[in-house]
C-alpha cells in the first residue's frame, strides 16, 4: 500500500483517464464523491444548452422540432447510450424517469408471462422499483405479489412461479453487483424474464445486457451519465421482443403515426412504442453531453481505474478509521464504482466531512456512502478524501448538533 500524498500524484501522473476531467466543471478545492448520486457537470453541457436556449429555441421556435433534430434525440441519444451497455441501436429510447420506464417495462414483462404472479426482487432494492411494482400490482388486480431474495440467494429464489426477476444490477447501498449472466440465464431456464436496473451500472461498470441475454432494462441519466439534475432516463428492450412489446401508457409519440392523428392508438414498430409524450429537449440536451463524456472513454480503462479507486479507498479507510464497518464487497467481480460504510453517527460524520469539502453523501439508516467517477475523480482526491475522513474521526469533528440537523435531501 502507497502511504504519502506523492505516491497518489504519482497514480494521476500514470492515469491514462487523467485528460478526461478537464472535460468536467468540478470546482476546484472540492473532492466530489457523489456522481453516483448527481453526476458533475460536462463544460460543453452549458453552451450546448444555452445554444438550444437562444438560437434553437428562441430563434427558430417551432421549426427547430425539424431543423435542430428535437424529435430524434430520444432514439439518437437512445442509440449511444446502446453503446455504453451493450445494446444494438434501436433496443435503447430515452424517455420519461426511471421510475416510469420501470412501470412500462414491469408491465409489458407480465403481460408475456401471463399464467405467473410472482415478481422476484430484494427487500434492499431501490425503494421506487418496489413502489412501483406495488403500485402497477394494484391497478391490474390480477393477484401479482412481490416476492424477495437476499442478494446472494436470489439465484436458487427464482422458481418456476416466478414472473420476472426485477432486480438493480449494483446495490444503491452497498455497492455489490449481481452477475447478470448467470442470473438472466437462470431465470430463462425456469420461464422466467428478467428486469434489469441499471441506475448504478451505465457508464459506471462494464455492461452487456444483450452478450447475457436481458430481456429488460432501465436507467438513470443523472447518475454515471452526467445528464443533469433530472435528466430523463432510458429504456432497453430487446429486439425479439419489440414486435409484443406492450406497454400502458399508451401516449400519442408513442403511436406509428402520431401526426396523423388518429383516434386510435396503434404502437410505434420499433423502441419508439417506449416512449409516451413529448420529449424535454432542455433536458436530452444535457443528457447528450453526459453521454458524450463516456464515449470519449474506454470502458475498460474507466472499470479499471474505478476499481484501483474504490480500492485505495477502502484500504486507507480501514487503516485509518477502524471504527467505520466496510459494507461494499471487496471481490473485484462484486463491486460496482462505490464503496461504503456504515457507522451509528454516519449522518453527522458526513455532514462533518461535507463541511470540509469532501462531498458523499448518507443513505438510512447508517450508510456513510462514496461514489468513483474515473473520469473526473483523481487517486490524490482519494487521499484527500481519506485524510479528511481520518481527522473527522479522530478529533470527533463530526460530534456538533449543527451536523446532526437533518436536511430533506440526504
Ligand atoms: C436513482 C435510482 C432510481 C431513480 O428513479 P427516478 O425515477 O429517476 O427518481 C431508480 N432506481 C434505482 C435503482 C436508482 O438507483
Amino acid at each position: 500500500m502507497t502511504h504519502t500524498r506523492q505516491d497518489y500524484l504519482d497514480l494521476d501522473a500514470k492515469d491514462p483517464l487523467a485528460a478526461q476531467r478537464a472535460l468536467f466543471d468540478v470546482p476546484e478545492g472540492l473532492v466530489y464523491l457523489d456522481g453516483n448520486s448527481l453526476g458533475a457537470m460536462p463544460k460543453a453541457t452549458a453552451a450546448r444548452v444555452a445554444h438550444v436556449l437562444t438560437r434553437e429555441w428562441g430563434r427558430d421556435l417551432i421549426k427547430s422540432w425539424n431543423t435542430a433534430g428535437w424529435m430524434d434525440l430520444p432514439r439518437k441519444i437512445g442509440d449511444k447510450i446502446a453503446r455504453l451497455i451493450g445494446a444494438n441501436a434501436g433496443e435503447v429510447i430515452v424517455a420519461d424517469s426511471t421510475s416510469i420506464n420501470l412501470f412500462k417495462v414491469l408491465a409489458a414483462a407480465l403481460r408475456l408471462n401471463p399464467t405467473r404472479k410472482v415478481i422476484l426482487s430484494e427487500r434492499d432494492n431501490f425503494p421506487t422499483d418496489l413502489y412501483m411494482a406495488q403500485g402497477l400490482s394494484e391497478l391490474l388486480g390480477q393477484g401479482h405479489t412481490l416476492e424477495f431474495a437476499e442478494a446472494d440467494a436470489v439465484h436458487n429464489a427464482i422458481s418456476q412461479e416466478t414472473a420476472v426477476v426485477m432486480l438493480t444490477h449494483v446495490n444503491y447501498r452497498t455497492g455489490r453487483m449481481h452477475d447478470m449472466l448467470s442470473i438472466t440465464a437462470k431465470a430463462h431456464a425456469m420461464g422466467a424474464l428478467v428486469i434489469w436496473d441499471l441506475a448504478h451500472s451505465a457508464g459506471a461498470v462494464p455492461v452487456d445486457v444483450n452478450d447475457a441475454g436481458a430481456d429488460f432494462a432501465i436507467g438513470c441519466g443523472y447518475k454515471y451519465l452526467n445528464g443533469g439534475p433530472g435528466a430523463p432516463a432510458f429504456v432497453f428492450v430487446a429486439e425479439r421482443y419489440l414486435a409484443e412489446f406492450v406497454q400502458p401508457l399508451t401516449g400519442w409519440l408513442g403511436h406509428a403515426q402520431p401526426f396523423a392523428f388518429d383516434w386510435k392508438y396503434a404502437p410505434a414498430p420499433g423502441i419508439e412504442r417506449a416512449i409516451c409524450g413529448t420529449p424535454p429537449v432542455l433536458s436530452l440536451a444535457a443528457l447528450e453531453c453526459g453521454v458524450d463524456t463516456l464515449l470519449s472513454a474506454d470502458m475498460s480503462a474507466i472499470r479499471q481505474k474505478s476499481l484501483a479507486l474504490t480500492d485505495a479507498f477502502i484500504a486507507l479507510v480501514e487503516a485509518n478509521c477502524p471504527e467505520l464497518n466496510l459494507i461494499t464487497p471487496r471481490e473485484h467481480d462484486l463491486r460496482g464504482s462505490q464503496a461504503a460504510f456504515t457507522h451509528p453517527e454516519g449522518y453527522a460524520i458526513m455532514q462533518a466531512l461535507i463541511s470540509r469539502g469532501v462531498i458523499g453523501d448518507f443513505r438510512a439508516p447508517d450508510i456513510l456512502r462514496f461514489g468513483f467517477t474515473p473520469l473526473y475523480t483523481r487517486f490524490a482526491d482519494v487521499y484527500d478524501a481519506a485524510e479528511a475522513l481520518r481527522d473527522v474521526m479522530q478529533s470527533r469533528a463530526w460530534d456538533k448538533p449543527q451536523f446532526r440537523q437533518k436536511n430533506k435531501v440526504t
